[in-house]
């Protein structure tokens, strides 16, 4: 094994990118931006868009086992190599199942795993006010979510969907969100990463805090969540799963079948990053130790503040800090909430390495 393909080139790929040439593996990968961060970053690059079938056929060519960084790549071009013998990871079949949140939702909820109630969009009604009518692929970072809070908001919120197949959920008034990253390898070993509280701002994520600040009844039943759902995919991978922690009640959001923004404060804060975990799983190797080094680690995305050529600032003030990492994903052109780059800080406690993190984000600038 010398050579992974990736489908996908963000920032997810570039860091995955990172870990396997620190692993000594070649990285080939598929974008349509030829200097999109993770192409930036490859040995090699096909420059076509994600659901192009030949051009993920030519990638496999070129390659010893695929993988993906964002769920929007062709899942049956995908299926039909992995048919043929070719490896793929995590199985196309998990990926076209995850795909579709539909699915998904009666998938979990077909393995016992606890999730907010959902219907139909013609059954609607029976959720209750107010629900979420969440488009069922390609919607993300909350994009594809619209709230209604009454009978009237409906035709509003089919028009933000743009008419796109959708499902409804309950709403949750929840405590808090929490997310688990955890690996498995195609034979079913799993490790799972520290329980992480994840803040939102405007549907984005804005902040994680690890380890989670809850009680060990809580990040005990999320472990043990994440454990089922895992043992319930097959290949081998990262998976990300988002989670609503009401009172004493875990129930599972949703799950990423990838590396996630949940899961970048391993690059520092743990023994093995989600990034390093995923090629070691991808290649059939052993996987690390997922666990922290670190007592605290609290990350901040860096999102864009305004539209225009990306001019980043500040990082060497801010690196000056102790515990404190920047990552720039080194895009052209930053936008309004565009994930532009992250922070990590680590410290002695969560408080420490929230102020820490806050006051880096505070001195950088793009
Ligand atoms: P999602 O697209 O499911 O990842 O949702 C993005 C964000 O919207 C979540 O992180 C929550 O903050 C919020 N959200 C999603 N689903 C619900 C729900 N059923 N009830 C309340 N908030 C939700």
């Amino acid at each position: 094994m010398k050579t992974i393909g990736i489908a996908g080139g963000g920032q997810l790929g570039r860091m995955l990118t990172d870990a396997a040439h620190a692993l000594g593996f070649k990285v080939v990968m598929m974008d349509p931006t030829p200097n999109a961060p993770g192409m930036q970053m490859a040995d090699e690059r096909i420059v076509a868009a994600y659901g192009d079938a030949n051009a993920t056929k030519r990638l496999a060519e070129k390659c010893d086992v695929l993988t993906f960084e964002i769920e929007s790549v062709n899942a049956d071009a995908l299926e039909e190599l992995s048919h043929n013998g070719f490896p793929v990871h995590p199985t196309p079949r998990t990926l076209a199942m995850i795909k579709d949140k539909l699915y998904q939702k009666q998938f979990l909820s077909s393995h016992g795993i606890p999730v907010a109630p959902f219907a139909l969009p013609e059954e609607a009604e029976t959720l209750g006010y107010p629900y979420v009518l969440k488009a069922r692929s390609g919607g993300f970072d909350g994009r594809g979510n619209a709230l209604v809070n009454s009978p009237e908001d409906i035709a509003d919120a089919v028009a933000k969907l743009r008419g796109a197949p959708a499902y409804a959920e309950g709403f949750v008034h929840f405590d808090k969100e929490l997310a688990i990253v955890a690996v498995r390898t195609a034979e079913g070993d799993i490790k799972i990463f520290p329980l992480v509280e994840t803040i939102h701002k405007n549907h984005i994520c804005h902040m994680v805090l690890a380890p989670a600040p809850v009680s060990t009844e809580i990040a005990q039943r999320a472990r043990d969540l994440a454990e089922i759902v895992l043992a319930s995919f097959e290949g081998a991978g990262v998976f990300a799963i988002e989670m609503f922690n009401v009172g004493s009640e875990v129930l599972v959001n949703e799950i990423a079948p990838r590396v996630h923004n949940s899961g970048h404060f391993s690059i520092e804060a743990c023994h093995t990053s989600q990034f390093e975990e995923h090629i070691r799983a991808v290649a059939g190797m052993p996987l690390g130790d997922p666990s922290m080094k670190v007592p605290a680690a609290v990350m901040i995305n860096i999102l864009g503040e305004r539209d225009g050529q990306a001019m980043p600032d500040g990082i060497e003030d801010a690196e000056k800090l102790p515990g404190v990492k920047v990552h720039i994903y080194g895009k052209t052109d930053t936008r309004k909430e565009r994930k532009m780059g992250h922070i990590t800080a680590t410290a002695d406690t969560l408080d420490d390495a929230r102020s820490l993190a806050e006051h880096a984000r505070s001195l950088v600038s793009i």
